[in-house]
């Protein structure tokens, strides 16, 4: 990425925001943050708990509002993405149906890139039509179809770069000025990156959204998403719906996520690395008609992945001679790499017609690979 990092506030750099930013411990004076594990919070008195239910105080009241483990993770999230408020959700898709639903009502347009997460999809194409809401698909790659959908205005654009799991990558600069001029606010679903590799809000995004799921756990244990925005965003479109419709994350899952963010940054950059090697293994083998990966010079848009993230991602895309016969057999034929829909975890996963590199020895992966391509 070229553009400046001018979006990371405070006076730590972000690898240690990442260990210890939104740390708040309890008078126990714990090294690691505690896990609240409590739906409700009790009140010395009546006029107290009256004050609290009514907002005239700041305090924790109820768990679907707010909980002192899951603001940690918001907090420490919010300050990797430099975005003025976070909130956390139970699941990805949690997290990408607040978005779009605290925002939109019966009469609105929203125009999507087509190249769309299965569920994502689906909330689009099947889901916002059925309240009254209009939703177009289109070429994402494509500014001249972004333009002809966002002529007549629209409510929000939604989108993912790189998009899951064909990789393709959008323009988030252009997109975003023509979402601008349309009225529409701007939702990047930014799983694929990670918020290390990519910045949506430096590009002029209005909201991010995470599968917490993925890079961010890492490790396969547990479900969670995340929301960013600015602070009228958060507080006046999404905290209402969160509030009374209830996507709120259990404490202990957003633990598990706090923790992970601790090492986000090693295991991406390692996750990077690996993807890079196996995608370059990939593209000289011989019944491998096609590998798609940002940082490959043969990606149709590596010049734009250039210029907007910071590193090529942790997936490859490829295709084999032979069709899905083929490609099935190759999947079967894997000892190490196991068949799976998880992505970002520090196992390698693959699923047609997709892999995520993990973290094992990358040697031992293309050995993987290389036996299970001559099988
Ligand atoms: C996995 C994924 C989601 C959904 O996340 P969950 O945590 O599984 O609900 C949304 N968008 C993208 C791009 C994803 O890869």
């Amino acid at each position: 990425m070229t553009t400046p990092d001018k979006t990371r506030p405070g006076p730590w750099r972000r690898q240690t925001e990442l260990v210890r930013g939104g740390t708040a411990r309890s008078a126990f004076g714990e090294t690691s943050e505690a896990i609240f594990m409590t739906s409700g919070y009790v009140y010395d008195t009546a006029e107290q708990a009256e004050a609290a239910f009514k907002g005239d105080i700041e305090r924790f009241v109820y768990s679907r509002y707010a909980n002192p483990t899951v603001s940690m993770f918001e907090e420490r999230l919010r300050l990797l993405e430099g975005a003025e408020a976070c909130r956390a959700t139970a699941s990805g898709m949690a997290a990408v149906f607040a978005a779009l639903i605290c925002q939109l009502k019966a009469g609105d347009r929203v125009v999507a890139a087509r190249a769309l997460f299965g569920s994502c999809h689906y909330i689009i194409a099947e889901i916002l039509p059925r309240f009254g809401i209009e939703t177009v698909l289109i070429d994402g790659t494509d500014l001249e179809a972004w333009r002809q959908a966002l002529a007549p205005g629209a409510a929000c654009v939604f989108l993912e770069t790189p998009s899951n799991p064909t990789l393709e990558i959008i323009d988030l600069a252009a997109v975003a000025e023509l979402a601008r001029r349309a009225g529409a606010s701007l939702i990047v679903d930014n799983v694929f990156a990670t918020p290390l590799l990519q910045r949506p809000m430096a590009f002029g995004a209005d909201v991010v959204v995470y599968s917490a799921t993925k890079h961010i756990d890492g490790q396969g244990r547990c479900l969670g998403g995340a929301i960013l925005g600015s602070q009228d965003f958060v507080e006046e479109r999404l905290v209402p719906i969160m509030r009374h419709t209830g996507p709120a994350i259990s404490p202990f899952n957003a633990w598990i996520l706090l923790k992970g963010l601790e090492t986000l940054e090693p295991r991406v950059a390692r996750h990077c690395a690996n993807a890079k090697a196996v995608a370059a293994f990939l593209e000289d083998r011989p019944g491998v008609r096609r590998t798609l990966y940002p940082g490959l010079a043969s990606h149709p848009q590596a010049e734009l992945a250039r210029r907007q993230m910071d590193d090529s991602g942790t997936l490859v895309a490829f295709e084999l001679e032979g069709g899905k016969g083929r490609a099935f057999r190759f999947l079967n034929a894997l000892k190490l790499v196991d068949i799976s829909n998880n992505l970002g975890d520090s196992k390698s996963l693959i699923t047609h017609p997709a892999m995520s590199i993990g973290l094992e020895d990358v040697e031992d992966i293309k050995d993987d690979v290389a036996q299970a391509l001559s099988a």
